[in-house]
């Protein structure tokens, strides 16, 4: 049979060979200090460098230490539920590998959830090392997503969090292409709660988020958990509606009433314009949606593992 460790620790990486030497000890020595029933799931997420190569020389001699490799660069979301899928653990801490996440609060978090929750999640007290346009748009975004949303995600929180095993395997059972973690993870409920610390910056190389990634990743957060910019796209509609009939109004009083009128090509271009505008916003909101339905309905497997340690472990036990 297999054994349950008492933590698993799930590493997504991209990219980060600088790191992983450092993050490896540090983890180490405060998982240790926790259990001697520990895992560790390294998931190499399509990294260009020198990562999965130090990964593998690091799981060679030790059975905690399992990697998976994806077959190329899915996403931070997608490479932990990865990790949460093969883990197997009683709980699972989702960590950074940059050290952003500082290792030393996992017996905090580890503490806390002892005290009854099946969740808890390290919410930051402050941003180190981030730049001033990140801080600020990521702060507004969790706001405007709290606003929108009827459930409660928790403003100022990452991915960096443990949960216990009911939560894990429920996740699994939530099949949707777009991940966004922290808030299936708040929709499935129970007790949740959180330890304050204070984000360090990058230990070594440099973001893997980019813009691009991170404007998906906000729009899955928010088609995901609400349905929100729907029905702004009909209040919308409503809203010009109710203008372009009072300005029809107007037209046909100056025109036939007043005939108080002049050819009007300012007005005319304006209402054009804006009503084109809206009409596509309505659009482009929809097919945003659709976008995500479409690949909902492919059931495509969420991503691909072309390598891993993990079976070899198993078979071994
Ligand atoms: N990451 C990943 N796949 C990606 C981008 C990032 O697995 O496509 C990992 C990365 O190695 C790190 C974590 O996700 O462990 C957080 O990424 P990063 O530090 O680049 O994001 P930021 O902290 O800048 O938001
Ligand atoms: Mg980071």
């Amino acid at each position: 049979m297999v054994k349950h460790p008492q933590i698993s620790v799930i590493i997504p990486i991209y990219n980060e060979e600088q790191n992983i030497p450092v993050l490896f000890k540090r983890l180490e020595t405060v998982v240790s200090g926790i259990t001697d029933q520990y895992e560790f799931i390294f998931i190499n997420d399509g990294s260009k460098d020198q990562s999965l190569f130090l990964i593998r020389e690091l799981c060679k001699n030790n059975d905690k230490l399992k990697y998976i490799s994806l077959s190329r660069n899915f996403g931070h979301q997608i490479a932990v539920c990865s990790g949460l899928d093969m883990c197997l653990g009683n709980t699972a801490v989702i960590i950074d590998a940059d050290l952003q996440d500082p290792p030393e609060l996992i017996g905090d978090l580890y503490a806390k959830m002892k005290s009854g929750y099946e969740v808890v999640y390290a919410k930051r007290k402050s941003r180190q090392g981030e730049s001033f346009a990140k801080k600020y748009t990521a702060k507004a975004f969790y706001r405007i997503l709290k606003k929108i949303t009827n459930i409660n995600i928790p403003v100022d929180t990452g991915d960096f969090r443990i949960i216990d095993r009911k939560i894990i395997d429920l996740l699994k059972q939530m099949p949707e292409q777009q991940k966004y973690l922290r808030g299936q993870i708040s929709w499935l409920g129970f007790n949740q709660s959180y330890v304050e610390y204070d984000r360090d910056q990058r230990y070594a190389g440099k973001t893997g988020y980019t813009y691009g990634k991170m404007i998906r990743f906000a729009l899955d957060g928010i088609t995901s958990f609400s349905d929100f910019p729907l029905k702004f796209a009909t209040m919308a509609g409503f809203f010009v509606s109710g203008i372009s009939f009072f300005l029809m109004l107007y037209a046909l009083y100056s025109r036939f009433i007043s005939k108080n009128y002049q050819p009007g090509w300012t007005s005319l271009m304006l209402t054009i314009l804006f009503i084109g505008g809206i009409q596509l916003i309505g659009i482009g909101i929809i097919g945003e949606y659709i976008g995500r339905i479409s690949n909902n309905v492919k059931k495509r497997p969420l991503y691909i593992i072309s390598e891993t340690n993990i079976n070899q472990i198993i078979q071994a036990k």
